[in-house]
């Protein structure tokens, strides 16, 4: 079994991250889903909010581990200290492997991490946290792209 890093701000988790993350701990047995925040940055969900959804999406899952990144601390040395063998994202497109591709390798060069790569199921592959946010202001059903807690935080409770 081999621990890896699964980052990002989940603001919020939606099924493209959950997709990601559970095949991620098929391979590998034992995720971190490493949650960040930038006090500069204006979210839609606290930093507790975003924690206690992932926990509650992840909770079944016995090998996904959810944990707040500190703040100020380079995401590359979280990971080398976390004592997972990789960081590994999830590619929608080739824009996504734009942004990526620079900091994998800058990741690499300041602390020997390597950064690995899963491809969007294509299901899930045009879905964003931007997106969601933008249909849940005009009260689109969600259902299909967002785990239950999330879709509860939305207001679209389907109990
Ligand atoms: P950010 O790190 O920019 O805050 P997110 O929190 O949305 O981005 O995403 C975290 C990680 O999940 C990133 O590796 C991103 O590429 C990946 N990801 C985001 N949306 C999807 C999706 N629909 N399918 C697969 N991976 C995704």
């Amino acid at each position: 079994m081999q621990l890896v890093v699964c980052p990002g701000s989940f603001d919020p988790i939606h099924n493209g991250h959950v997709d990601i993350i559970t095949r991620a701990a098929k391979i590998y047995g034992s995720v971190l889903v490493a949650v960040s925040h930038n006090s500069a940055k204006t979210y839609r969900f606290s930093l507790q909010e975003r924690l206690a959804l992932a926990e509650e999406t992840f909770a079944p899952f016995a090998g996904v581990k959810v944990v707040a990144l500190p703040e100020g601390q380079l995401l590359a040395d979280f990971v080398r200290e976390s004592g997972s063998v990789l960081m590994l994202k999830g590619l929608r497109n080739s824009s996504d492997l734009d942004y990526e591709a620079p900091m994998a390798s800058m990741n690499r060069h300041l602390s020997g991490v390597e950064t690995c790569f899963l491809a969007s199921d294509p299901l899930y592959s045009q879905l964003s946290s931007t997106l969601v946010k933008d249909v849940a202001r005009f009260g689109g059903d969600l259902a299909p792209f967002v785990p239950l807690p999330v879709l509860r935080a939305l207001g679209q409770d389907a109990a």
